[in-house]
């Protein structure tokens, strides 16, 4: 891989017309460690959010040795990225053949659930491979409610008494069992974690069986960019919601038990960036090399400030417009689909014009791990960049917030 000191660097000397991702080592190393000291337990990184053999690999360098994974393509990768590592297989509704890969080919000893009929098709396998219960581990996977911008508890959990039954019954077929949530991505409120507490807490009492552990999921919030003409938003930093589970854990009496977390937006997210260039101006619109089938669907759906610094092209001569005046946007992306409009508008120096590049920021988390192949436009243009995003010149740009009218 190419390596270059920043994106601009990046920009104008490859003049890329395709995408291009700029990731940064160092940066994912350090996120990945300032989680694992700061989290009293084990962590497993979620591979969904990106699963890219260079982050898999960078992860396990810089010590991470659990893996959260959800599918045969996730156990693949992590056992290439990292022979020897650990997989839980935490998704709560999965195939009996992938559990029987699982379980039979990738050693896998912890697995999620939610349902009784999950329960008889673990069984199933575990029976058939003649696996002694004790040495698999069943995460009962509680509803939560939060507040995360991305929510994600509205699909799997069970409610409360319910995970008691689930509990209790895996017991006593012979399976260690332990107790996950997950509160959806990029929490917002700090109380989040401790209503999740407090409903583990419930099910732990009611339940009255040997715990192996507790798995509090992901959703750990990255800092992305701010909108100047808005006033903060009160987000908590990372380290703040951490500081409050890590009280909460002990407070609801789980400070002994086995923990677990499961970051992925708040490790990866600021590990990567991409270059993305403007193929036409047209007005207040800008037609980009990617869009909603790429790099930026996730990102675009209005929970995030994503910062984006401009890289004007120099061959371009003649110029209007105010360069220290920046200006709202709309942002058509690449491919022919007219859905594949961005929500929401870039801020950019109104002289952003045909052939000038943006970086975007802070974009490693459910970016690339989304996109598709859709009408023929697939980005897979990676450099390294080793001055991390905040470090550089000021980001000049950004993604805001609000929709913008025609
Ligand atoms: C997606 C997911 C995660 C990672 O969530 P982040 O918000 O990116 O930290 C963790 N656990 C489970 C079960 C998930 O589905």
């Amino acid at each position: 891989m190419q390596s270059f000191a920043t994106a601009k660097d990046a920009a104008l000397s490859l003049r890329p017309d395709a995408p291009v991702y700029c990731f940064r080592p160092a940066v994912l190393t350090a996120d990945a460690k300032a989680f694992v000291s700061a989290f009293p337990g084990k962590t497993a990184y979620a591979v969904k959010t990106n699963g890219e053999p260079m982050v898999l690999e960078t992860l396990a360098k810089a010590g991470i040795s659990i893996f959260d994974v959800a599918s045969p393509g996730e156990f693949a990768a992590v056992r290439a990225a990292k022979s020897d590592a650990e997989m839980l297989y935490m998704h709560p509704v999965k195939a009996q053949s992938d559990i029987r890969l699982a379980l039979e080919t990738y050693r896998i000893r912890t697995l999620s659930l939610d349902h009784e009929d999950e329960v008889a098709k673990i069984l199933r396998v575990v029976r058939a491979l003649d696996i002694d219960p004790a040495t698999v581990t069943l995460f009962i996977r509680i509803q939560t409610k939060g507040h995360a911008a991305y929510e994600l508890s509205k699909k799997f959990g069970a409610a409360p008494a319910h995970a008691v039954e689930l509990l209790q019954r895996c017991h006593r077929v012979g399976f260690k069992v332990g107790i996950c949530f997950h509160v959806g991505s990029q929490i917002e409120d700090p109380d989040t974690y401790e209503r999740a507490l407090a409903s583990t807490d419930w099910v732990r009492n009611r339940a009255d069986v040997p715990l192996a552990g507790l798995d509090v999921g992901g959703g750990f919030p990255a800092e992305y960019g701010a909108d100047p003409r808005r006033k903060q938003r009160d987000m908590p930093k990372s380290s703040e919601i951490m500081a409050r589970l890590t009280a909460d854990l002990e407070e609801w009496g789980f400070g002994d038990l086995p923990l677990v977390a499961e970051p992925g937006r708040v490790i990866v997210a600021r590990a990567f960036s991409l270059i993305v260039r403007v193929l036409l101006r047209k007005g207040r619109r800008l037609y980009i090399n990617d869009g909603i089938w790429a790099s930026l669907s996730d990102s675009w759906t209005g929970k995030i400030t994503l910062p984006a610094r401009f890289i004007p092209d120099p061959a371009r001569i003649n110029r209007s417009g105010n360069a220290a005046k920046i200006g709202a946007f709309k942002v058509c992306g690449a491919t022919c689909d007219s859905v594949d409009i961005l929500s929401r508008p870039f801020w950019l120096p109104e002289t952003v014009d045909t052939g000038d590049w943006i970086e975007i920021g802070h974009i490693g988390a459910y970016s690339l791990s989304l996109r598709t192949r859709f009408n023929g436009f697939y980005p897979d243009t990676f450099v390294e960049v080793t001055t991390p995003f905040h470090e550089g010149e000021a980001a000049e740009g950004y993604a805001s917030l609000e929709t913008m009218a025609d």
